[in-house]
């Protein structure tokens, strides 16, 4: 992809770390790294003011932050996030998938949040920074990856109730492993009938740290009842699939077509979501959003109207769904194997990801140049 350097307007100051993790320990962490414990040496920091707005961009140590016990951002929630992956391709380079889609995204989150927008060209930037900085950090190999996580907190010292006049974005590195640690296998997953994530007009096309502090209670159902995730119906009707709280939903008919949930306001638009739709065109595959009723996957998976489920988002790429299961029920079964059509959209994906399939539409762009 090309960028216009118009909006580019900040220069990073570089300050690095004395202390870097000794190379003995970065390799035993990445060795198996897991997800989300460990970080990496640096991180990026831009201030916002009203006054000034951005400025004093840098590069610096990673470490604590320190915030006033008023900072905005501790009582109310003024909060918004990004989660995108940076992949080592074979040949050493270091590469990130659609990124001008998060900077979009950031963008449209801090809107709805009342937060400052950061240009495409500066959030592009402070990845680049962060990765070069770090680039030891990313490791090499298929389902492997440096998981970034930009994020914007409101921090002016006022508790008022009003939009603070004073934010910080931050970037973050976390070495990620396998998401499936024994090879991808299908999960269940827990039809939440007592709670939503969102109603119209709420937040849940933002990406904001509130939708998901209001998902935990429901998520703790879902493993209190054997399952890997939860699965969000509409906020109305209770009828209509939303998504899964963290991912997008797909599902397979008999007939070879995808359905998923049109994006109503009440989903988060995931970049999985949309190229996943764009590959499954690109092979001629029709692909209908449109709402999609939670009776009609578990009736189908019983019937065989619907032969597959999966779920879809930047941490696990492309995740089977083999059960389904409510107070009312289960329907399918968790021993079923990965369907074709999940697994070649997911085999193709990650492989365009990681710089071993072609990348026709130019998803890719590279942060170590
Ligand atoms: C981030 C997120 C997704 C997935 O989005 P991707 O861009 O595919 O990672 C889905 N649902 C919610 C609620 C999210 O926050």
């Amino acid at each position: 992809m090309t960028i216009t350097t118009d909006d580019r307007s900040l220069a990073f100051a570089r300050r690095l770390a004395t202390t870097p993790a000794p190379e003995q320990r970065r390799e035993n962490i990445l060795a198996d790294p897991g997800f989300g414990s460990h970080f990496t040496d640096h991180m990026v920091a831009i201030d916002w003011t009203e006054e000034a707005g951005w400025h004093d961009a840098r590069l610096q140590p990673y470490g604590p932050i320190a915030l006033q016990p008023a900072s905005a951002v501790l009582h109310y929630g003024q909060e918004v996030f990004e989660g995108l992956k940076a992949y080592r391709h074979d040949d050493g380079s270091i590469w990130t998938f659609r990124p001008e889609k998060n900077a979009e995204r950031l963008r449209s989150s801090a809107r709805r949040l009342a937060l400052p927008e950061l240009g495409t060209a500066d959030f592009l930037a402070s990845l680049s920074e962060l990765v070069v900085a770090d680039r030891h950090w990313v490791p090499a190999g298929a389902e492997r990856s440096l998981y970034l996580r930009p994020f914007i907190i409101a921090n002016e010292t006022f508790i008022g109730v009003r939009p603070a006049h004073a934010a910080s974005y931050f970037v973050i590195a976390s070495p990620a492993g396998p998401y499936f640690e024994s090879g991808v296998r299908p999960v269940s997953i827990w039809i939440s009938t007592e709670h939503a994530r969102t109603a119209r007009g709420g937040t849940g096309d933002a990406k904001c740290g509130g939708n998901y502090a209001a998902s935990l209670l429901p998520q703790q159902e879902a493993m209190r009842n054997g399952c890997a995730q939860v699965l969000f119906a509409d906020a109305e009707t209770g009828t209509r699939v939303d998504e899964a709280g963290s991912m997008n939903l797909f599902a397979v008919t008999r007939d070879g077509a995808l359905i998923t949930p049109a994006a109503s306001g009440s989903i988060l638009e995931g970049i999985t979501r949309d190229s996943v739709i764009q590959l499954a065109r690109d092979q001629q595959i029709r692909v209908d959003e449109r709402d999609v009723f939670v009776d009609e996957l578990c009736d189908g998976l019983a019937t065989g109207e619907i032969t597959e489920i999966f779920a879809t988002g930047t941490a696990a790429a492309i995740t089977p769904i083999g059960q389904l299961k409510s107070p009312a029920g289960s329907w399918g079964s968790v021993d079923a194997a990965t369907g074709p059509v999940t697994r070649a959209l997911r085999d193709e994906l990650t492989g365009i990801q990681h710089g071993r399939v072609e990348d026709r539409h130019g998803w890719l762009y590279r942060l170590d140049a």
